[in-house]
């Protein structure tokens, strides 16, 4: 679905970006994984055409991004960016129908179908109940809940989320996950999230993409790239690496210093 080719990003003079391929399959839900500053956020924006690599392309079902509208894009890929409040109080309703943007012709309004379908998106995220709540006095959990309905009234065929669960405590981290889990298995929809919770991302995800220093270190399940001796070189701390009781995948603990 999303072919990245060898691409290099910079915002001034050094390299952000270098040398990054990849490819993410239809239905796929695919971790990103990386320390502070290691290029997860700027992977993102590129996926989306809201930066473009200065060298290498961006396949999507085998067109290039540069050659498709904003509008053609918005159509295929949802965002859910970190968190940003909007300059303006909006109703819940009134940001999931900004989903249906990339439908509308200039200066038309929606109309009772792109109502419904905003509708529809507000019951699968169980949203419903607070349409009419302005943006601003929600929940961390309640907003990212919103912002995952709006991104399904764009009716996409993949997500991007960036460090989507960041300020939501352990019950709402995975209400959340759970949720996009669902959309995942259930609605087909293709997954890409930039997570720094690498417990999360282990349990979650089908594939890790692991950045260093802007470029792929490793690739693969979970269980191959969560390791201990992979995690220590690139996050240069120690840590202890298991696996969680339950579901079996690959947990990993923190060492305090002086404990080991
Ligand atoms: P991550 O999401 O993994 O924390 P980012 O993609 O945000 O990493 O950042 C990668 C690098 O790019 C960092 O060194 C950061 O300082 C730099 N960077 C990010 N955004 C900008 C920007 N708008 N202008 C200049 N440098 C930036």
């Amino acid at each position: 679905m999303i072919e990245v080719e060898s691409i290099f990003f910079r915002y001034h003079h050094d390299w952000v970006l270098q040398d990054v391929s990849f490819q993410v399959r239809k239905g796929e839900f695919v971790g990103v994984i990386g320390p502070n500053g290691s290029g997860k956020t700027t992977l993102l924006k590129i996926l989306y055409r809201f930066l473009s690599p200065q060298q290498g392309e961006v396949l999507f079902d085998r067109l290039s991004l540069k050659k498709m509208s904003r509008r053609e894009i918005a159509k295929k890929i949802a965002v859910v960016a970190q968190e940003t409040y909007p300059a303006f109080p909006f109703r819940a309703i009134e940001m999931v129908l900004m989903g249906r943007s990339p439908y509308l012709g200039h200066l038309m309004f929606e109309s009772p179908k792109d109502l419904e379908i905003a509708k529809k998106a507000m019951e699968w995220t169980e949203t419903l109940p607070i349409s009419q709540r302005p943006i601003d006095e929600l929940s961390g959990g309640e907003r990212k809940r919103v912002y995952i309905a709006r991104a399904l009234a764009q009716e996409p065929e993949m997500i991007l989320l960036d460090e989507p669960t960041s300020n939501l405590d352990i019950h709402h981290q995975v209400e959340f996950l759970d949720l996009v889990l669902s959309l995942n298995r259930e609605k087909g929809l293709t997954i890409l999230m930039a997570s720094h919770d690498l417990n999360l991302a282990s349990e979650y995800c089908d594939r890790l993409i692991f950045l260093q220093n802007g470029k792929i270190y490793k690739m693969g399940p979970p269980e191959e790239v969560m390791t201990r001796e992979n995690i220590e070189k690139v996050y240069g701390c120690e840590v202890w690496v298991d696996r969680n009781p339950v579901s079996g995948m690959p947990r990993v603990s923190l060492l305090r210093k002086g404990i080991h």
